[in-house]
């Protein structure tokens, strides 16, 4: 197995030179250097044949012992010095101070094909910053990121990515409801790879310090690798470095409410720096369209990280950072300058995502109304978000009176679609049949276009549920299946049309397929 192996952000900031692995607070460093543990039995579970051929290596090597013995830690790939991260983060809106990888290890960073990858263990043990916990991660947790973050690269949205899903062969006790009842699960480790795993955390720990001297340094080292295009930094690099993070965050977001993804966490030690979806932990698929549903049970009272929330809360992270950054340019205009762009920018570019969900590609001024009256009737009755947009694309403007039938599947209890519902449906319809008489696609080159925004199939989380359960009794064939199926969530593949329906009756209540802990 050979990797070209480019360490640069081993050798470009500042380590923190103390001991490894003592738990601890880390000073004018950016990371400390870690070990991953050695495991029991570590047993290989799925690659993505997509990731090996990103980092230059084959369905060959994925077979080998150094593959296996790498991406579970249990060998260190010559020339290289893994470390852990340091960054801290407002957690539920409260500063949290020094956070850190207390479970991930950066085994090193490749460069193929021109593109430099960092490479990630999650769950492969204790750092310096594990605080009281053990650095380890559960198979539930595990199955969940590794299919999730490749689901969302296949859908277009911006995410980390991930090669491998391994058992550990250890158990590891997790107490999954916190309720009292801790238990013995299986022990796994998803390798992850990005560009880069910084964190918005990350800025704002070192300026929450007042250490400016690293701040620069690694805010000079994020533009230099990351942002090269900007050019020598200065201030005003500084500024565009800013205004293109809000960008790519606001991006990014976006395609969460397009697709119905709901993060669960968008504490700010859980935003990359590249606006790509990180951190995959209580996240969830809207099944019933809701603004107000949250995955999180801890986020279950107040909601902050709901649905109908990730652009405001997005637009909150930024001013953390922005706040972070402040110590460097020292003027707040500027900085402020872009954040208050960015309410108008979303509302632009929500409403822009949402006409081409409805597979409008003109521009009209009642839009923004036929949208939020297409909101509110969605919410009248629990009405299945991907199943919905996906057979509003057989809508024909000629025949605005079948539009209820055609998107009946959707409702969760039809006996609950009241006279009054349906009639606010219809009215819905007629106005939209309207609204279609102004474009110019022909009905069919419509449908193919709103089928490439609205996918068929998504990982609604009783499917990772099925997988997860699967796997815990040592069958994997399911998370293969999923895998492959939302490889392309676009196409029709009709020979999965299991996998386009509603949630099943059995799964509204149960733990895994509704809301989920932070446990993992
Ligand atoms: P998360 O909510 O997963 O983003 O994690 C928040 C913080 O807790 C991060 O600093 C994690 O590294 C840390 N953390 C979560 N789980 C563990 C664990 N099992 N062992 C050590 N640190 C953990
Ligand atoms: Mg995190």
């Amino acid at each position: 197995m050979q990797l070209n192996i480019k360490d640069k952000f081993n050798k470009e900031l500042p380590a923190d030179p103390i001991l490894e692995n003592t738990r601890r607070q880390v000073e004018k460093a950016c990371f400390s250097y870690a070990t991953p543990k050695q495991t029991e039995k570590p047993e290989l579970l799925h690659v993505s044949p997509e990731m090996l051929k990103n980092l230059g290596l084959t369905e060959e090597d994925a077979k080998s012992e150094a593959f296996l013995k790498t991406f579970t830690g249990n060998s260190v790939l010559p020339n290289t010095k893994p470390y852990a991260m340091c960054y801290g983060g407002h957690q539920f809106g409260n500063w949290a101070g020094q956070l850190g990888d207390g479970r991930a290890i950066n085994l090193t960073e490749v460069e193929h094909d021109n593109k430099t990858w960092a490479i990630q263990l999650k769950g492969a043990g204790e750092t310096p910053y594990s605080r009281t916990a053990d650095g380890l991660a559960v198979l539930r947790s595990s199955v969940r990121e590794y299919l999730c973050s490749e689901a969302m690269y296949h859908l277009g949205v911006p995410t980390t990515r991930a090669l491998s899903l391994s058992l550990s062969g250890d158990q590891v006790l997790r107490d999954m409801l916190y309720d009292g009842n801790a238990a013995y699960e299986k022990g796994a480790i998803v390798c992850r790879v990005a560009p880069s795993f910084l964190r918005f955390g990350s800025y704002q720990l070192l300026a929450a310090r007042q250490d400016k001297d690293t701040l620069k340094t690694l805010v000079d080292y994020t533009i230099k690798h990351h942002f090269p295009h900007l050019g020598t930094p200065s201030k005003d690099t500084y500024l565009q470095f800013f205004q293109t993070v809000v960008d790519t965050t606001l991006k990014m977001i976006i395609h969460w409410q397009r697709v119905g993804f709901v993060h669960g966490v968008m504490n700010t030690d859980n935003l990359s720096i590249l606006g790509q979806t990180i951190d995959y932990g209580p996240y969830g698929w809207l099944e019933g369209y809701d603004n107000n549903w949250t995955p999180n049970t801890t986020d279950r009272q107040h909601k902050r990280y709901r649905f109908g929330a990730q652009l405001d809360v997005g637009l909150w992270n930024l001013f953390q950072l922005a706040n972070a950054l402040l110590l460097l340019i020292e003027e707040a205009e500027g900085l402020e300058l872009i954040l208050n762009g960015y309410r108008e920018k979303a509302a632009t570019q929500y409403l822009e995502m949402m006409r081409s969900k409805l597979g409008l590609f003109s521009t009209e001024e009642n839009d923004a109304q036929l949208v939020s009256n297409l909101e509110e009737t969605l919410q009248l009755t629990e009405t299945d978000m991907t199943l919905f947009f996906r057979n509003l694309s057989h809508f024909s403007a000629d025949k605005p009176s079948e539009g209820l039938d055609l998107i009946k599947d959707a409702f969760y209890a039809l006996d609950e679609v009241s006279d009054d519902i349906k009639q606010q449906w219809n009215t819905w319809f007629k106005t939209y049949a309207d609204r279609l008489q102004n474009e110019t696609l022909s009905a069919e080159d419509r449908q193919t276009k709103m089928n490439r925004i609205n996918p068929k199939y998504v990982l609604r989380n009783y499917m990772s549920q099925l997988a997860i359960d699967a796997a815990d009794k040592g069958d994997y064939h399911l998370i293969d299946e999923l895998f492959n199926l939302l490889k392309k969530p676009y196409d029709e593949q009709p020979e999965n049309q299991k996998w386009f329906a509603k949630r099943p009756d059995w799964a509204r209540n149960k733990v895994g397929c509704s809301m989920l802990s932070c446990s993992s």
